[in-house]
């Protein structure tokens, strides 16, 4: 179901494609299942802002995402390009296990239907 680039489907869409399939899959087993994959490494969980958590297949190359504010669309950015690297001084202790970087703005075909204006967004960054 999540097979694709730019694939980042929340549980909700993973189970309308997984229905189609097997019309007797609950969508208990599909959030099940993808929290598996998620714990095996096989998927990633990816927090967009507002909206249901996304999963999504890409775990062999690191990348960020960017997501659009108004209708949630989200692209792969390839995460080489910029550094979030910073101190071990300033890392309170932690063990740095990931890192979750998520770009904010407005798509070309939301762009399209305001008529290129301004998007009223904020530049704060998502803390997930
Ligand atoms: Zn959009
Ligand atoms: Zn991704």
């Amino acid at each position: 179901m999540l097979e694709g680039e730019h694939v980042h489907l929340s549980a909700e869409a993973v189970h309308v494609r997984a229905h189609e399939l097997l019309p007797e899959i609950s969508l208990a087993t599909v959030y099940n299942t993808l929290n598996e994959l998620v714990a095996m490494g096989e998927v990633l969980e990816v927090s967009a802002g507002s909206g249901p958590k996304r999963y999504d297949p890409n775990v062999t190359t690191p990348h960020h995402h960017l997501v659009c504010t108004a209708c949630g669309a989200l692209r792969d950015v390839p995460a080489g390009d910029f550094g979030v690297e910073f101190e071990p001084a300033e890392r309170y202790g932690f063990v740095l296990t990931g890192v979750d970087v998520v770009f904010q703005g407005i798509c070309p075909s939301c762009l399209a239907k305001t008529g290129g204006s301004e998007p009223p967004s904020s530049m704060d960054p998502i803390a997930s």
